[in-house]
């Protein structure tokens, strides 16, 4: 079962004399479950490839297809973390957390009736990444890797079936950035969600991916695609 099927897709960024092809003719499968990684050099497209899976860039050419159904807008309901820890400064790490069921139909109408079972929930995803005991504290209280783990918990939290992640360890010293591979490992055997992940280090993406995407620059095309066949833990 196919999870992310983009058809043929190309994106052109300006017009006239100015044009970028920055992704061309690209096919791009993700089963469900299933996880990639998509490396390559600065400007190959790989922002533009996560705009195209999320909706928020519609292709110039080719198509997109997420569980089946043509993607005519944003797609709803997707986790996503990026490089930057995006937590809001003025909540704290678990009202963190909790922003996608606030923000998220159908949790959002739900979210009264629910409210234990969510922040239960949200404690719980805590709680597996050793953060519980931070709960209360605020961002600028967390060291960088903990506000990644946040993040992602708050990616995760409401058991999205597509996770994103644009270099979202990029940031982060190298046992930091290990750490958190194994929490993102961890939690994907436990959630079995699709993942596209964006990344340049090379390490990252074998660690994690089942199947790792090389893209070229200008313009941004499939270059070179493999199957991990490292044994990994299986939940
Ligand atoms: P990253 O590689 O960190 O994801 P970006 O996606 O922000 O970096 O940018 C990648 C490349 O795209 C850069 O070379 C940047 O100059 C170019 N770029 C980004 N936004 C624009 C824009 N609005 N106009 C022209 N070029 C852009
Ligand atoms: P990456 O994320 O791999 O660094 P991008 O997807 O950001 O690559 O960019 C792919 C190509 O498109 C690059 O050549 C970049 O300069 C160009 N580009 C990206 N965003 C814009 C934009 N908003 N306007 C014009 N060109 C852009």
């Amino acid at each position: 079962q196919l999870y992310v099927d983009l058809r043929n897709v190309s994106l052109v960024y300006g017009d006239g004399d100015e044009q970028t092809l920055a992704i061309d003719r690209l096919d791009l499968k993700v089963r469900e479950g299933e996880f990639v990684a998509v490396v390559g050099p600065s400007g190959c497209g790989k922002s533009t490839l996560m705009k195209l899976v999320t909706g928020l860039l519609p292709p110039d050419g080719g198509a997109v297809f997420i569980q089946g159904r043509k993607a005519t807008g944003p797609v709803m309901g997707v986790g996503m973390a990026f490089q930057n820890s995006t937590l809001l400064p003025w909540r704290s790490t678990l009202s963190n957390v909790m922003l996608p069921f606030e923000l998220v139909q159908p949790h959002r109408k739900r979210l009264r009736r629910n409210a234990d079972e969510y922040v239960e929930k949200a404690r719980r995803l805590l709680d597996t990444v050793g953060l519980l005991e931070f709960a209360d504290k605020f961002p600028w209280e967390l060291s960088g890797g903990m506000q990644q783990r946040a993040n992602v918990c708050r990616a995760l939290v409401h058991e999205p079936k597509l996770l994103m992640l644009d270099e979202p360890f990029g940031a982060l010293d190298a046992f930091t950035r290990e750490e958190l591979w194994l929490m993102t490992q961890a939690l994907w055997m436990k959630q079995r969600f699709s993942s596209i992940l964006v990344t340049h280090d090379l390490r990252e993406a074998v660690f994690l991916a089942d199947r790792v995407i090389v893209l070229s620059k200008r313009p941004g095309r499939i270059i070179l695609e493999r199957q991990v066949d490292i044994p990994r833990p299986r939940a």
